[in-house]
């Protein structure tokens, strides 16, 4: 699968950015964090195009092609550009899930990577203004293929039926059991699981044998939260 054409809706000189915020760093970043961890070309390609300055605030847009998490407002953060990359490799990686679905949209940024290397994508966040945010981002991005929700007392998207894949990028301190449920058989679950000092980040497929997990090292991610949204 390839990288669809890009932001064909763009305002394209001010998400393309300038200086720091260019595609120049845009490539950097991919070069020295991310291309030598990695060898899927889609995901590379995919962490090239996005302009991951656009999903923080101005102030903080120069220091966005570092490879760091970084606040994005309500004590949450924009995922480190790594750790998106290896995620989204291992969501991919002899799957090539249709339909899939992200927890915790926060800035949008591992969402517009995942619009543009899975057909279907679902995304689900429990503080309402940054999904709000982020949806104008990928909108204005051309990504307009996503289903949004921000809805109290659920945990993921029972209504929308099985997913292939389901990505997480809040940690709870168990596998949720509902999480599993909402997985097809064959479907794959990728998310950090621990407290907040010690955290595993964990690729869980759905076999008809059973639960299969491993670890692809440790992380460190904001908590799930799991009571009403904000
Ligand atoms: N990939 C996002 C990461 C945001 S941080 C980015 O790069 O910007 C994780 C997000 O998960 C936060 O925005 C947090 O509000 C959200 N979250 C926490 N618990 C949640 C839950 N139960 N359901 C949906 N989202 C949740």
């Amino acid at each position: 699968m390839r990288a669809k054409a890009v932001y064909p809706n763009a305002a394209f000189e001010r998400l393309q950015g300038i200086g720091l915020t260019s595609q120049r760093m845009r490539d950097r970043m991919v070069a020295r964090q991310i291309e030598a961890q990695l060898e899927d070309v889609r995901v590379i390609s995919a962490m090239r195009a996005t302009p991951r300055h656009c999903f923080v605030d101005e102030a903080l847009a120069s220091r966005a092609y570092e490879d760091t998490a970084l606040p994005i407002g309500f004590g949450q953060t924009i995922s480190q550009p790594a750790v998106v990359a290896t995620m989204t490799q291992a969501l991919l990686r002899d799957l090539n899930p249709k339909k899939v679905l992200e927890i915790g949209t926060g800035s949008g940024y591992q969402t517009a990577i995942l619009a543009q290397l899975v057909p279907q994508l679902w995304t689900t966040e429990r503080i309402c203004e940054l999904q709000q945010r982020a949806k104008l981002m990928l909108t204005e991005l051309g990504l307009t293929h996503v289903h949004y929700r921000c809805e109290p007392n659920e945990l993921g998207w029972a209504a929308a039926g099985k997913f292939d894949a389901i990505l997480s990028a809040a940690a709870p301190e168990e596998i949720p059991a509902s999480l599993v449920d909402q997985l097809a058989m064959g479907g794959r679950l990728i998310m950090p699981i621990g407290d907040g000092t010690t955290q595993k980040l964990i690729v869980l497929n759905k076999t008809s044998r059973g639960l299969v997990k491993h670890s692809l090292g440790d992380v460190l991610f904001v908590p799930l939260i799991e009571d009403a949204c904000v």
